[in-house]
């Protein structure tokens, strides 16, 4: 059962591990208007422009927040071996793959704490 959920977890990116495929540029964000985290896929073949006079690649993203729809502007600027080395956010902020993942994950109710046996005074 296990497995079977660790396949649907790695296919569908609902589980615990970060999803990424090699083409991939995958940035954090986080809504400055409600705080939604929203994840932002990139391309790196089709998404990124060459800045000819640095040699730098430029993306550009506009996403909207899916929580209260605020349209979030950023850029961010790779080396050539993609490695970021500028990021400019208007709405929002970027945050790391952790705390994406913790905003994201429902805190667990623990609803079963008082399972104890009740107290044997008769
Ligand atoms: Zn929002």
């Amino acid at each position: 059962m296990g497995f079977l959920r660790k396949v649907i977890e790695t296919v569908f990116g609902s589980g615990g591990g970060e999803v990424r495929d090699p083409d991939g540029i995958y940035l954090y964000i986080k809504c400055g208007r409600c705080g939604a985290p929203v994840r932002i896929r990139a391309d790196k073949r089709h998404d990124l422009q060459r800045d000819y006079d640095s040699g730098e690649l430029v993306l550009h993203k506009e996403v909207m927040d899916g929580s209260c729809f605020k349209m979030i502007h950023t850029t961010t600027r790779f080396d050539a071996r993609y490695k970021i080395i500028d990021q400019k956010i208007d709405g929002g902020e970027f945050i790391s793959w952790e705390e994406y993942k913790q905003l994201t994950t429902p805190i667990k109710e623990s609803q079963d704490k008082e399972k104890g046996a009740p107290s044997g005074i008769s």
